[in-house]
């Protein structure tokens, strides 16, 4: 039986098998019975206009609503599911919810500002064949117009430069939906590589953002970056921002859009629909 010990760690008593193996078999079970219990929830994050505060778009993550836990972020269950295959059920699920979601919200805004999602897309998952029908059918289904999806794939997906990765790419540019590198800093990708790609948005990464106003080397990143992505025709997110005086340097630097505990944490679907139009309320 599963028991929780300390904050973040999993553990089960098993016996005579390694302590790693048996935390999978029994995680990788748990998960199963997650998805058929359906204890998986999405929450919702806003990004914003830099210059307005509007709010355009919002990101979604997922949570475990574990029955004994609680809660549980991501990154606690996230790369076994991505070890066992088990993510691709997740984000099928995820993304399905999260276009259902926006149609929803969007029936709850004026009409001439609908908000775009964004739904992360396991490297797993996004090389897998089907994965394009699949998108199109859930938008089929929810009636979400492509423009307004958007898939936040890592810079290892794109590095990986394969001839199935870049088809793939181009055949969602080819009816709309929009592909942002997540994470963007982290990885080895050049933009002048990216520059081949059809994406449409690079998210600098938190590391790169906090206390930005008072890094230097930070601050001469997110200039580059801003400069060559704009250069390129990309928007740049900025991931993570948490303060005033961040906010205030990334519109300085031309920031297109930001998104951070500064203007609201992940949150369930009611209280997103409920947020205020213009971000941080003041
Ligand atoms: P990510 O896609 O880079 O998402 C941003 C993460 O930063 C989220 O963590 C978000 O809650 C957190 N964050 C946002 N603003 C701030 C801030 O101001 N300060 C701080 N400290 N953190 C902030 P979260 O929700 O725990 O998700 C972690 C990662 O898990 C995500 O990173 C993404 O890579 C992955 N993930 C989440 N949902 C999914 C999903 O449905 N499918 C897949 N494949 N991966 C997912
Ligand atoms: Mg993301
Ligand atoms: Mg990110
Ligand atoms: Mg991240």
């Amino acid at each position: 039986e599963a028991k929780l010990q300390g904050r973040n760690t999993w553990q089960w008593y098993c016996g005579d098998i390694s302590p790693q193996t048996c935390e999978h078999i029994a995680l990788r079970r748990e998960i199963l019975e997650a998805i058929e219990d359906q204890q998986f929830v999405v929450y919702y994050q806003p990004l914003v206009d830099a210059r307005t505060g509007e709010v355009r778009s919002l990101e979604a993550l997922v949570r475990w609503n574990h029955p004994s836990r609680g809660i549980v972020p991501p990154n606690d269950f996230i790369p076994l599911a991505e070890q066992t295959g088990q993510i691709i059920n997740i984000d099928q699920w995820v993304l399905r919810q999260a276009c259902f979601d926006t149609v929803a919200i969007n029936a709850s805004r004026p009409v001439s500002q609908p908000v775009g999602v964004a739904v992360n897309i396991s490297p797993v998952h996004f090389r897998r064949v089907g994965f394009f029908s699949e998108v199109q059918q859930v938008l089929e289904e929810s009636g979400l117009a492509p423009y307004l999806l958007e898939l936040e794939v890592t810079e290892g997906v794109l590095m990986s430069g394969t001839e199935k990765v870049i088809e793939q790419l181009a055949a969602l540019r080819n009816i709309g939906v929009l592909v942002a590198i997540d994470d963007f800093g982290t990885g080895f990708s050049s933009l002048s590589y990216l520059r081949q790609l059809p994406i449409n948005k690079v998210k600098l990464d938190r590391s790169f953002i906090q206390n930005i106003d008072h890094n230097r080397d930070n601050a001469a990143i997110v200039q580059g970056v801003i400069t060559m992505a704009h250069h390129l025709g990309l928007q740049v997110v900025a991931e993570g921002v948490e303060t005033l005086a961040e906010q205030e340097d990334l519109i300085r630097h031309g920031c297109d859009l930001l998104q951070g505990f500064r203007f609201s944490r992940p949150i369930p679907l009611p209280q997103f629909i409920a947020l205020p139009t213009r971000l941080p309320a003041e």
